[in-house]
């Protein structure tokens, strides 16, 4: 099995020389354990490469397509998904079905005359959206998918994937709380305001997490929906995860910058005598299962 980053910026694309390292798209990643299903969470500008290497595919027919929640930088590449405009691939859509998330209406949104030059009729796929309840579980493709609500605006989820080899969670945007504006991240503290987030995590071997900033830039940003990385290091260790992966940067992270917010949670996950291994998720990395 493969799991691959395609995207894993926040908020925007940021292509350019600060970013060749790490990658300037925005979130998207690729299951894919061969045969005729792929599974891909988020659709952010990522996918459109993604799409790219599906078509190449010809096992490929059905694409399960995750999302975490509609803000822009999650569904802006569906547009450029070349699948979607191909009457060969079937394609179903899982996000939350809270009344104030467009679901079926996605399409009717981004393919507007005002933003985008043609409307969702040229669109031939088969596609079909599940409306999914947080904290509801699902199988698809041999996962057990669940979900939790996570610490963001409405309706955003995280999704677990799990099956006998793997335990893989996704969690992003989402804010680890504990009363930041009197405190330094502490692990009594984050149980005691994250424990459904916490529980979900437990024992996973691959924990994606937002790590939006760097603890000493949080402190501007508490409330806005995103996590520091030592807070994130944290979370990881209360829950027992086998890897973290540092994941959704600040767009104006160069490369620099982001080896610097990885060498700081290192360093904290050595100085805790903390037992995880950590990376920075990057664009076009792999995971071999
Ligand atoms: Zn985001
Ligand atoms: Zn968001």
């Amino acid at each position: 099995m493969r799991i691959k980053f395609w995207g894993t910026r926040g908020s925007i694309p940021v292509p350019g020389k600060n970013t060749l390292k790490y990658g300037g798209n925005t979130p998207c990643i690729e299951i894919y354990n061969g045969g005729d299903e792929i599974t891909i969470i988020d659709a952010g500008s990522g996918i459109r490469e993604l799409g790219i290497e599906i078509i190449k595919n010809p096992l490929i027919k059905k694409i399960n397509i995750l999302i975490s929640h509609f803000h822009w930088d999650h569904i802006q590449g569906l547009p450029f998904f070349t699948p979607i405009y191909n009457k060969d691939y079937e394609i179903n859509f899982y996000s939350s079905r809270k009344k104030i998330v467009p679901n079926e209406n996605i399409f009717d949104v981004l393919m507007q005359p005002l933003f985008f030059p043609v409307t969702k009729k040229v669109l031939n796929a088969k596609i079909n959206f599940h409306g999914i309840k947080e904290g509801e579980s699902f199988n698809i493709n041999g996962f057990e998918i669940s979900t939790v609500k996570t610490h963001h605006s409405l309706g955003t989820v995280s999704f677990k994937l799990s099956n006998d080899k793997v335990k893989f969670v996704y969690l992003t945007d989402s804010e680890i709380f504990y009363d930041a504006d009197n405190n330094d991240p502490d692990i009594n503290l984050i149980k005691k305001h994250n424990s459904d987030i916490i529980d979900f995590c437990r024992g996973c071997n691959y924990l994606v997490h937002d790590t939006m900033y760097s603890i000493k830039d949080f402190k501007e940003k508490v409330g806005w929906g995103h996590s520091n990385n030592i807070s994130a290091a944290i979370l990881a260790a209360a829950s027992d995860s086998e890897n973290l992966m540092l994941f959704h940067y600040e767009p104006r992270y160069t490369d620099k910058m982001i080896d610097s917010l990885l060498s700081e949670t290192k360093k904290f996950i050595k100085k805790m005598n903390y037992n995880f291994k950590c990376a920075a998720a990057k664009d076009y990395m792999e995971i071999k299962i």
